[in-house]
């Protein structure tokens, strides 16, 4: 339990002290890196994808990397007591897409988090008597140090026995991209392929111009403006006095939860990495907008490996797979004219999303 608390206070501080001089989802991550067990293995070696077997027609050359992205029986856990991912397996076949839907809270935000590695795949231990109380919507990161910690040491939970920590998670399935299990390459190479525009966008006190090309260093500012026209964030930007080199953040100026959005998104699209994450990444848009950037998203996924998590259901129409998670259990998968035809739940959150999208005059 001492190993527990120690940490915990020490998270606790460590976070208050980035929170205040940072504000990136990421760039928290890797400075906890330090402390969090989701690390490199010694030997871990740059994920490697190689070319596809070329498609019949036309040479190989330029051919799409074989980044297909496997969850075979994926289990998880944040907290040892309440399993919030169960069984679950699907296949993104390189160059394709698979949507996920279903109610919030179901854990699809939970896949895209292990599938971009800010946890390993695992069950923790069973519950120690840690405190809870630190817990608040503006601090998850306490929770998420310790879920860290015990997710990647840990075993199946509620067996009665007490876990040995140095045990592997049993049971808890592997995620592979390419064929490679993420936890034995590096996480930096696994990211660097990997484009996520996430749910809450949390940008860095720097510049817009350093936000966008953050995606790929080194852009050109011809790049950034581009990549910024695309998310249709341009003209916000290019009204504002400084321009590019405004300062966004804290200290900066305050975007909105949609402008933060589309900086997200022109990042990702500035990268144009072979595996994309998109996890309701239109959600803080009004409707215009969403649409515009939504025509943009999809020839962005256009054969790249791409995980859609959708809140609008017309968005995921033209998925190769549609899953439809609840309670962390795929309880639906097919394509769209496959699920309609099932009429069970997929067919229901449809018909309801048609009532919905019909204008009241
Ligand atoms: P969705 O994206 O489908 O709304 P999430 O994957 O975000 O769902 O969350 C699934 C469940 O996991 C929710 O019950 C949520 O409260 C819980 N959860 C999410 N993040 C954490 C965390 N860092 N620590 C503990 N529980 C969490
Ligand atoms: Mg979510």
């Amino acid at each position: 339990m001492i190993q527990l608390y120690i940490p915990l206070n020490f998270l606790g501080v460590i976070y208050r002290e980035i929170k205040q001089s940072l504000t990136d989802l990421d760039k928290m991550f890797v400075l906890m890196e330090k402390d969090r067990e989701v690390r490199d293995a010694p030997d871990a070696k740059p994920l490697r994808l190689l070319p596809l077997p070329p498609a019949g027609e036309g040479p190989g050359e330029g051919a799409a990397p074989d980044a297909t992205v496997r969850f075979e029986d994926v289990s998880f856990a944040y907290e040892p007591a309440r399993p919030i991912l169960k069984h679950v397996s699907f296949e993104i076949p390189a160059g394709k897409t698979v949507a996920v839907v279903g109610p919030s809270g179901s854990g699809k935000s939970t896949l895209a988090r292990l599938m971009y590695r800010f946890y390993d795949v695992g069950i923790a231990p069973p519950p120690s008597p840690a405190p809870r109380g630190s817990e608040s919507p503006d601090g998850p990161a306490v929770g998420i140090a310790l879920s860290q910690s015990s997710a990647s040491r840990g075993a199946l939970p509620a067996t009665g026995a007490s876990a040995g920590l140095d045990q592997p998670a049993v049971g808890a399935g592997r995620i592979t991209i390419g064929g490679q299990d993420i936890r034995t390459v590096t996480q930096a190479s696994v990211r660097q392929a990997i484009g996520i525009v996430p749910q809450d966008t949390v940008l860095f006190n720097d510049t817009v111009e350093y936000n966008i090309a953050y995606g790929r260093p080194g852009a050109t500012h011809d790049e950034v403006v581009a990549a910024a026209k695309a998310a249709r964030i341009h003209d916000f930007i290019a009204a504002t006095p400084k321009g590019y080199a405004t300062p966004v953040g804290e200290r900066g100026l305050k975007l909105s939860g949609g402008e933060k959005q589309r900086v997200a998104i022109a990042r990702t699209l500035l990268k144009n990495p072979p595996i994309l994450i998109f996890d309701e990444a239109t959600s803080a848009l009004d409707s215009a907008n969403e649409r515009a950037i939504q025509a943009e998203l999809q020839s962005a996924a256009q054969n790249k490996t791409t995980l859609v998590i959708a809140h609008r259901l017309s968005t995921v129409v033209d998925a190769h797979e549609i899953l439809v998670l609840e309670g962390g259990v795929i309880v639906e998968r097919g394509t769209h004219a496959g699920l309609l035809a099932q009429d069970g739940r997929y067919a229901r959150m449809w018909a309801m999303q048609q009532v919905e999208a019909t204008p009241v005059l």
